[in-house]
């Protein structure tokens, strides 16, 4: 049990207690809304090339502080250095980015018979983002950076386990010059602050990155207040191998695709999908590949896979799967959270292991006949966020990237995620769109005025 007044943050590698923070009570939340009007309010009348200006300062303070950021995202989440460093300069490059877009945020003029309409883009006002501790740094970057690009104020809620990261945020962004107020973060439990922010009448939006069974809760408490909302939320992605692709570098490629901080990545491809005519070759290939994947300390520049972020997080894996089973690669044995690189065979694709989201080092292989029943088993889940396809045949790609149910695909690779292109959820991973060239706009509302030239 957390205690209602401080959280406590381990060192997932060794249990060490990291640090102690105080947790954040409805009082609180109230207070920083107060505050964070305040400061909005100026922000939104400040000329637009001064917002971008600090914001592009708050982007070098991250820069100059990569490293420490970077090593304390290694000790609060178990992040393996050289991710946890991009994690950092996706934060600055998303700032940059975003600040980019402050003088670009225009409306339209439509002329209209008697005169013409004008949109305005106004920003919303005060913005609730609550992350989740699997990226801490830069899920809560993809709310804050453009909603503050917009003009409005950012109270951000980090998960109960990674609040440090963001809070050396928020002290980095003050020393840039923002505004005091204008960017809060408040660590809390997310049933008392988190839920104080989404009930907050002058909470305007919230962004929430986290489990599909929160998101749904805060979506319904949304609705009373018909309140703006973003929705990022699980995944069970395929990775669909045809028998026509290089296959060994679609094995080869496979460990990463769902190993990747230690599985606990909303877009790992945890279903792989083999052309029952390559499996046995592709199982040839990824079995040693999974054996020899390096887990361990993660502050090791040599590591590829670090601990879970939990206890409570490697109980609900140890629900799912049993360490040992399948095709496996070997794991410290404590203290930490640690569980092996797994990869099952011969599963029911319509167990819940195959269907549910594990978030775990753990994923199932599962032969299939053709592209039609590619399709259909890469659909048969209710997730839909991203996925690969390999094939060397472009007019397969565009075809079965046409028929899979999901937010991003890759074809030939694994990667997801760009700041630059946008990024989000079909069916239950998801509403609306983070990042890309839309990103601003998401934090803002239309507002369109006639004028008559009758008069
Ligand atoms: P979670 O849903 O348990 O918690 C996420 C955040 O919500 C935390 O800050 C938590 O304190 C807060 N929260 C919990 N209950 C709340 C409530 N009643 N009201 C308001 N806030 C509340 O999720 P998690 O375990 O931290 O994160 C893992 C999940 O996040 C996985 O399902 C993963 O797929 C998903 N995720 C999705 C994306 C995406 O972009 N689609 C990215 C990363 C993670």
């Amino acid at each position: 049990m957390l205690d209602v007044r401080n959280l406590e943050v381990l060192n997932p590698a060794t249990e060490e207690v990291v640090a102690t923070v105080p947790a954040a009570t409805p009082q609180d939340v109230d207070a920083a809304v107060a505050r964070a009007a305040r400061a909005q309010e100026q922000w939104a009348a400040a000329a637009p090339a001064d917002r971008a200006r600090l914001l592009r300062r708050f982007a070098a303070q991250v820069d100059e502080h990569l490293e420490e950021l970077a090593q304390l995202e290694v000790r609060e989440a178990g992040h393996v250095i050289g991710n946890a460093r991009w994690e950092a300069g996706n934060v600055r490059d998303l700032l940059d980015f975003s600040a980019g877009g402050v003088e670009r945020l225009n409306g339209r003029q439509i002329p209209v018979p008697g005169g013409l309409n004008v949109t305005v883009l106004e920003p919303l006002g005060v913005v609730g983002v609550i992350a989740p501790w699997n990226f801490p740094m830069p899920i809560a970057a993809w709310g804050t950076a453009p909603a503050l690009a917009a003009g409005n104020a950012v109270i951000l809620k980090p998960a109960e386990t990674t609040p440090l990261t963001a809070l050396r945020l928020a002290e980095l962004a003050l020393a840039a010059g923002l505004p005091e107020g204008l960017f809060q973060v408040l660590p809390g439990e997310g049933g008392v602050a988190g839920n104080a922010l989404v009930e907050h009448p002058g909470v305007a939006k919230i962004v929430f990155t986290g489990s599909t069974r929160v998101g749904k809760q805060i979506m319904a408490r949304c609705a009373d207040r018909v309140k703006r909302l973003t929705l990022e939320l699980g995944g069970k992605s395929p990775n669909i191998v045809f028998a026509d692709a290089d296959v060994e570098a679609a094995a080869l490629a496979t460990p990463m695709s769902y190993l990747d901080n230690s599985g606990q990545d909303c877009c790992a491809r945890t279903r792989v999908l083999v052309q029952r005519s390559v499996y046995d070759r592709f199982l040839e290939v990824v079995t040693p590949a999974i054996e020899s994947v390096v887990v361990g300390d993660p502050a090791d520049e040599k590591t590829q896979m670090g601990p879970l972020i939990s206890r409570t997080q490697l109980d609900r894996v140890r629900a799912h799967v049993t360490p040992g089973d399948g095709i496996h690669g070997t794991a410290p044995e404590g203290p930490g959270f640690w569980f092996p690189p797994t990869l099952l065979t011969d599963v029911d694709p319509a167990a819940p292991v195959a269907t549910e989201e594990v978030f775990g080092p753990v994923a199932v292989v599962i032969p299939f006949d053709d592209e039609a029943d590619a399709i259909r088993l890469a659909n048969a889940t209710d997730y839909g966020l991203s996925g690969s396809i390999w094939t060397r045949d472009v007019g397969r790609a565009l075809r079965v990237s046409g028929g899979v149910r999901a937010g991003n695909l890759s074809v030939n690779s694994h990667s997801s995620v760009r700041y630059w292109t946008p990024f989000g959820g079909y069916k239950q991973s998801g509403l609306g769109r983070e990042l890309g060239p839309d990103a601003l706009a998401a934090f803002t509302e239309t507002k369109n005025v006639f004028i008559s030239t009758e008069a």
